[in-house]
């Protein structure tokens, strides 16, 4: 048996997707891009899947030149605030903010370089101490606190979920930022339009897209096994 094209795969996982997030109106595909070479990445962005996820700032540098420019990326992994400067006008939007040092920044170097920032605010919604997040107790106010800076704009929530082995497992953690989701967006707080809810990775996607996510993240379901894990966390 032939291996699957990474253009097939990614057409299943299109169909796959799109049937669990069915009654919500479909799910984005963001293309987790971390570990993979500019080429297979670009036959990703030609197939249609032009969101891309990095997490690592230096990485992403390293492959941003040589992009195909149709692709829109995102930053995914805990962003230092030292390295923020690096990516002011070169991502299409931070997906982990989580402190307010990191927001000041992002604003600051945004402002200064003439431009909106979009950002998600990542929530700690599995309430575990080694991953970034806000925790859910101060998410409201967070968000208030974000959105009232200029250089940024609050697009949304992002959550990563705990490691477990039956996807099942964390659905209430899904149902949960589905809530706070549909919470802070029927505020219609100024600066936070609230319209993306990233959640959901190779592992547990289907179970996030049934429970309302308006983006997935997958690496491995489209590119196969990373290498190594040292770039969970990113930096
Ligand atoms: C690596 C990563 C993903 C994708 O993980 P897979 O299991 O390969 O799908 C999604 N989100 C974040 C924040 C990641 O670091």
């Amino acid at each position: 048996m032939r291996n699957t094209t990474l253009e097939e795969n990614i057409a299943l996982w299109r169909e796959r997707i799109g049937n669990a997030s069915a009654r919500w109106g479909g799910a984005e595909i963001c293309a987790v891009t971390k570990t993979v070479d500019v080429d297979t990445i670009n036959r990703a962005v030609a197939a249609g899947l032009t969101t891309l996820g990095e997490n690592r700032v230096q990485e992403y540098l390293s492959k941003a030149d040589r992009l195909d420019p149709a692709a829109h990326v995102h930053l995914i992994g805990r962003l230092q605030t030292n390295k923020v400067r690096q990516i002011v006008g070169r991502v299409a939007m931070v997906q982990s903010l989580d402190r307010d040092e990191l927001a000041a920044e992002m604003s600051r170097r945004a402002v200064a370089a003439g431009i909106v920032l979009p950002a998600l605010i990542e929530v700690n919604i599995g309430r575990e101490p080694q991953k970034g997040g806000v925790d859910e107790d101060e998410l409201p106010a967070f968000v208030r606190r974000a959105a009232a800076l200029p250089g940024i704009r609050i697009d949304g929530l992002m959550a990563v979920m705990p490691f477990v082995d039956d996807p099942e497992e964390v659905r209430p953690l899904f149902r949960r930022m589905r809530g706070w989701f549909e919470r802070l967006r029927d505020e219609d707080l100024p600066n936070a339009p609230m319209r993306v809810l990233s959640m959901g990775m190779s592992g547990d996607c289907i179970v996030a897209a049934e429970e309302g996510a308006t983006m997935v993240r997958l690496g491995r379901a489209l590119f196969g096994e990373r290498p190594s894990k040292t770039e969970i966390q990113g930096g």
